[in-house]
């Protein structure tokens, strides 16, 4: 006979940061820890019924989910009959955190400090098995995994670890065992479950049975109902859920609750969706798709590490659920589900990844999900600026992946801009509104739309009337290498190269002007040669002295980066200083520089023009006490 050992776990750090954070925020919303089990089962569930498609004998005629209550002992225990768990799959589902986001999101609850949007954030994250806590001061889990003959027992008290033992279990499944809190008896109740299983799981595609008490009436011998004798109690095993599949159904049998609540269950999002998208696709291709644009961008948005999103179902059977199946990366925001009975059931995942009916799918839902954006964006301008703002810079980086879908891409994207008073405008509202003497479509990469409105290289355009794109997404800089043009008009950067804003007028004037300052730039020039690589005067400035600009060719710092990040070295791209040629003091510099070509205060007054242009850039000063040096010298000549 082999001794029965028990091995003691410890929790890692972050199970035990998460338990603590579950327990304690999440107090409010208790009874979800019963979608969550539930959730958890009916995975177990589809993970065994899609490994049956391979592996016949694993079948079975009846998967279920079973809640029994133990009103005696206090025991509320969900079982079901799906994949269950090695000792191994105990350990490190049940007492580690698999997600790679918890610890951002660990650290980002931690920041915020009210509890209302710490109660959003766990939404999105889904807490999972651990909500357990919240109603359990013990819970144990007892599984067995398809393919073994022995089954084993998890239990934890929530602090500390838990423990780990070989238990006895005829068929394959789990039951998870909560004992429960001294006040929370109401979850034995029948009416509580029934409630919270209706609210939550109500769409769950497997049964959700429980033994419930029912009173019948004794029958007469002639077989009716005897209404003047004691009823007798009985169990009898009812099912909870109504497992309606609502997206087989035409979008006019479905109300919108039900939309609501299918979101909620599918998303464990706490928020109302913003946008539901369901129809069905006929043609070459026969699919049903229930699509939702959430309300708001969950927190980890940029790590997209939990690929769940869009469930896959072959003829109501469940195959997967990683969006990256569905819809390319940039539209990894959209929840829902997705069936088909075009696709081989009988097959293996990585096979029907590279199915080419999925391929068409995928295609048509893309297709689907921009006109239906497109649609929202010509007739509810206010609910597409709700969804931009939300959305706007994940959707951008399509732009750059998605070339079959680039041009309706740029269509939907919207900016802010100089004149837009922080709303968003898209390029063909930009392009209407420019007016007749405007050539190019001009924007500009900065950090925020406040620090972009003073910079000086904006002046001109300002005073021309000249809107400008404010980008200050990261993503700006992909977008603006990927869109050259837009309806014929070239896009250019307002700080790149030599704009060509300047009437003909202007442009005699200017260059008039060069001509006759040629030396004294020149002069300044070689001063500067090892910061900049030319001083030139420019049609962007009216009132500052100076401005930095890129040359045609340089690539941002984003990119810059970029590169240095994949180990290539860049060389260090100079800046061209371009100075006011209306400026008073350029006038006067002349004058100095006539009568003493090699003048000191010359060469500090440049240095001086370009420090200027240097702060106003938000860039740092090369030599700060040289500079402040000459600053001071400055104001005490002006006593004197
Ligand atoms: P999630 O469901 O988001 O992965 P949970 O905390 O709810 O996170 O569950 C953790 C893991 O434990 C699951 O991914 C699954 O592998 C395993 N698990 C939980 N409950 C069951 C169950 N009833 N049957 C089989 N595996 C389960
Ligand atoms: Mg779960």
């Amino acid at each position: 006979m082999s001794e029965k050992t028990t091995e003691k776990f410890e929790f890692k750090t972050e199970v035990k940061q998460l338990l603590d954070l579950v327990v304690h925020s999440l107090y409010s919303h208790k009874d979800i820890f019963l979608r969550e089990l539930i959730s958890n089962a009916s995975d177990a569930i589809d993970k065994r019924r899609f490994q049956s498609l391979t592996d016949t004998g694993l079948g079975l005629d009846s998967y279920k989910i079973k809640i029994d209550r133990n009103e005696t002992k206090m025991i509320l225990t969900i079982s079901d009959n799906g994949i269950g768990m090695s000792k191994e799959e105990l350990v490190d589902n049940l007492g580690t955190i698999a997600k790679s986001g918890t610890k951002n999101f660990l650290d980002k609850i931690k920041a915020e400090k009210d509890s209302n949007s710490n109660l959003d954030l766990i939404g999105q994250f889904g807490v999972g098995f651990y909500s357990a806590f919240m109603v359990a001061d013990k819970i144990e889990v007892v599984s067995r995994k398809a393919g073994e003959a022995i089954a084993h027992k998890w239990s934890s008290q929530g602090e500390g670890g838990f423990e780990l033992e070989e238990a006895q279990r005829s068929e394959i499944g789990t039951d998870v065992m909560l004992f429960l809190k001294k006040d929370e008896k109401s979850y034995l109740e029948e009416y509580e479950i029934k409630q919270i299983v209706k609210k939550y799981s109500d769409f769950v595609e497997h049964a959700i049975v429980m033994d419930t008490k029912s009173n019948e009436y004794p029958k007469k011998e002639n077989g009716d109902m005897d209404y003047d004798a004691t009823p007798i109690e009985s169990f009898i095993e009812e099912e909870l859920n109504s497992k309606k599949a609502i997206w087989v159904k035409s979008a006019s049998e479905v109300t919108k609750e039900e939309y609501s609540d299918f979101y909620k269950h599918i998303s464990h999002d706490y928020n109302e969706p913003f946008k539901v998208i369901h129809y069905k696709a006929e043609g070459t291709m026969e699919f049903k798709a229930l699509l939702y644009i959430p309300a708001k961008s969950p927190f980890n948005i940029y790590q997209p590490d939990n690929k769940k999103g869009i469930q896959l179902y072959v003829k109501r059977v469940f195959i997967m659920d990683d969006y990256a199946n569905i819809v390319p990366e940039y539209l990894r925001f959209i929840k829902g589900v997705v069936d088909s009975g075009d696709l081989p059931l009988n097959v293996s995942r990585e096979i029907l990844q590279q199915d080419k009916h999925l391929e068409k799918i995928k295609k048509g839902v893309v297709n689907k999900i921009l006109n239906s954006l497109k649609q929202m964006k010509e007739k509810e301008v206010d609910e597409y600026n709700k969804f931009y703002q939300e959305f706007g810079s994940v959707l951008k980086e399509g732009i750059h992946y998605d070339d079959e879908n680039k041009d309706n891409l740029i269509d939907l994207m919207m900016f802010k801009t100089t004149k837009s008073a922080g709303l968003y405008k898209s390029l063909g509202q930009y392009v209407a509104d420019m007016p007749a003497d405007q050539k190019d479509i001009y924007y500009l990469l900065a950090g925020s739309e406040e620090e972009a409105k003073k910079l000086p290289v904006l002046e001109a355009f300002n005073k021309k009337g000249f809107e400008v794109l404010v980008m200050t997404d990261s993503v700006d800089d992909w977008v603006v290498s990927s869109v050259v043009e837009y309806q014929g008009k070239k896009v250019s950067a307002v700080d790149k190269g030599d704009v060509d804003i300047a009437d003909e007028g202007e442009k005699k004037d200017l260059d008039a002007k060069k001509e006759e300052f040629k030396d004294l730039l020149g002069f300044m020039g070689k001063q500067l040669s090892e910061n900049v690589k030319e001083v030139r005067f420019s049609s962007r400035l009216t009132n500052s002295i100076s401005c930095l600009v890129n040359d045609q060719f340089a690539i941002t710092k984003n990119m810059e980066q970029m590169f240095k990040a994949m180990g290539q070295t860049m060389p260090t791209q100079k800046k061209i200083l371009e100075i006011n040629p209306e400026h008073k003091l350029i006038a006067l510099l002349k004058k100095e520089f006539e009568t003493n070509s090699s003048s000191e205060l010359i060469k500090d007054y440049t240095e001086l023009i370009y420090a200027q242009a240097l702060i106003a850039d938000g860039d740092k000063l090369h030599d700060p006490v040289s500079f402040t040096k000459k600053v001071t010298d400055l104001m005490l000549k002006a006593f004197n």
